[in-house]
């Protein structure tokens, strides 16, 4: 289950982030940004974050997933267009050599921290 270890990250990033002035910080919600190649299991990563952020300050975190499209961009004709699976083969000028520039990210976009 590699969802461990990217929540393993993603809580060290969301910690780090927390400002040190705080006494007693909660985080009460995580948005994230994930890329449809990312191949992450939304119920698996939630269910890892619930075992690892016990006695942290994201005990409880409220993950808002937000899934990111595949970008492809067609190194012949340039163009770029979304899609839902990846492609090898440009929809535009057909033998164009494709590649993906986006759809593989795992990044936090923003966090919330509870009032004191
Ligand atoms: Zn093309």
């Amino acid at each position: 289950m590699h969802e461990m270890g990217i929540a393993e990250q993603l809580v060290q990033i969301s910690l780090d982030a927390i400002p040190k002035s705080m006494p007693t910080p909660r985080v009460e919600i995580l948005n994230l940004k994930i890329g449809k190649l990312a191949s992450v299991v939304e119920h698996s990563l939630t269910f890892c974050f619930e075992i690892i952020t016990k006695d942290t300050p994201l005990e409880n975190v409220k993950l808002v997933i937000e899934s990111m499209p595949v970008k492809i961009h067609c190194k012949t004709c340039h163009k770029e267009w979304e899609v839902d699976t990846p492609m090898f083969k440009c929809l535009n000028c057909e033998d164009g050599e494709v590649e993906i520039i986006s759809g593989r990210q795992i990044e936090i976009s923003s966090m919330e921290l509870a009032e004191e």
